[in-house]
């Protein structure tokens, strides 16, 4: 029995009217622009900006190792630095770009969620998740989203504005500086991993989010000297700047966000398909692939009868296989669902035909765990909730 729901058979949820359709948006309203922040530029950058404001260049280098390598912005801490322009200097490269405006925890203390407010209120979500081998931040790059993917909570708020690269960088400043003060539980640990699977399409903001990978590889204290393949950067499938990041020198791990093998699905579920198709964002991953040697992830969230078909699996493996061998990694994640909704996760038997098929045709598979989905852990879904409460205030 192959039941079909459509994507369309429902408005996406907060539509104003039945027939409403997602609105892809890739310009944000004009608005004011984050504060100059030492991690918007390279060393380079950093020196100059001091020599225009009359400082010693010299200082730059003693700023980034009190951010990057010591996870400090407190000038009463930075004894290197003269009293009487450490407050100038901090002034100049180090303003305060995010507030924290809510913190839960799961997953018994191993998975924290922040929502931080940023300097013109826009609020962004970050989640850090302590695993056995690793400790992973998931970063915002936009505040909301203009890809509008009915399932995504933050789809539907919209695209607010893309971030700076300051912003991006202090969330994993902060999310570096929990872990080692141990506010994991397990006890103190290294922040080494950073997937850009938040808010945000990274490739919509792609020189600010280049700039910010970067900051999170240069070695310290120019950077946080994190290793290129244990940072990700998620697309929903933006072929020409996934062909642009490929030539950037930089091994960062790509995800594409497919969730379904064929066009005839994926031009309603993911908006965006009506400008890359299926078989050029495949081509655009393979390449990525070819020109890095990094093993491209495959995100695909299984929906109840929607996109959890073993005919599907079947094809997602024929398509993958038939551009090369063990190029890609399959991950299926269980739909955090919209309750009441056509959104909601696969069964248990479905989900496991789905990934027998793709294993059985050689395509390596991993179901993705729901980390903190008890917090509302999916993408956008805190700030939708503190907005809606603010509402109601
Ligand atoms: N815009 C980027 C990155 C942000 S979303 C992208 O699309 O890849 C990170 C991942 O979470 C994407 O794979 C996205 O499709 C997925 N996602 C969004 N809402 C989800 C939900 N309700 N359940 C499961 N995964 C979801």
């Amino acid at each position: 029995m192959n039941i079909q729901v459509r994507p369309t058979d429902q408005a996406p949820e907060g539509a104003t009217h039945p027939g409403a359709r997602p609105k892809l948006s890739f310009q944000a309203k004009r608005r004011g622009k984050a504060p100059t922040h030492l991690a918007d530029f390279d060393l380079s950058g950093r020196k100059a900006a001091l020599k225009e404001a009359g400082l010693p260049a010299f200082r730059a280098d003693q700023l980034s190792r009190h951010f990057f390598t010591h996870l400090n912005v407190s000038p009463e801490q930075m004894s290197d630095l003269p009293a009487g322009s450490r407050e100038k200097i901090c002034g100049l490269l180090l303003p305060k770009l995010t507030e924290q405006s809510a913190a839960i925890s799961a997953d018994d203390g191993r998975t924290v969620k922040h929502l931080w407010q940023l300097f013109d209120g826009a609020q962004v979500e970050s989640v850090l998740m302590r695993y056995p081998s690793r400790t992973t931040l998931c970063v915002s790059s936009q505040a909301g989203c203009g890809m509008a993917c009915p399932f995504c909570a933050t789809g539907q708020m919209g695209l607010t504005r893309n971030l700076s690269t300051g912003e991006i960088i202090d969330q994993v400043r902060r999310a570096a500086r929990a872990a080692r003060d141990g506010k994991l539980a397990g006890g103190p640990t290294r922040l080494t991993n950073v997937v850009f699977m938040g808010m945000g399409e990274p490739l919509a903001n792609y020189k600010t989010v280049v700039g910010a990978l970067h900051r999170l590889i240069d070695p310290a204290p120019e950077g946080f000297g994190l290793s290129a393949r244990n940072v990700t950067v998620s697309t929903v499938g933006l072929v020409p700047a996934i062909k642009k990041l490929a030539q950037e020198g930089m091994p960062v791990t790509l995800a594409v966000s497919l969730h379904a093998p064929d066009d005839n699905l994926r031009d309603d579920l993911i908006p965006i398909n009506s400008r890359w198709k299926v078989g050029e964002l495949l081509d655009a991953a393979y390449s990525y692939f070819q020109t890095t040697g990094r093993r491209v992830s495959i995100e695909y969230a299984l929906i109840k009868n929607m996109n959890d078909h073993a005919w599907r699996a079947q094809l997602l493996a024929d398509e993958l296989n038939a551009r090369g061998r063990g190029w890609a990694h399959v991950n299926p994640i269980p739909l955090n669902p919209t309750p009441g909704s056509i959104w909601t996760a696969s069964s248990k038997k479905d989900q496991q035909v789905f990934v027998d098929t793709l294993r059985r045709n050689g395509v390596a598979t991993t179901i993705r765990d729901t980390r903190g989905s008890d917090i509302d852990g999916a993408c956008g879904q805190l700030a939708t909730a503190v907005q809606k409460k603010m509402k109601e205030r």
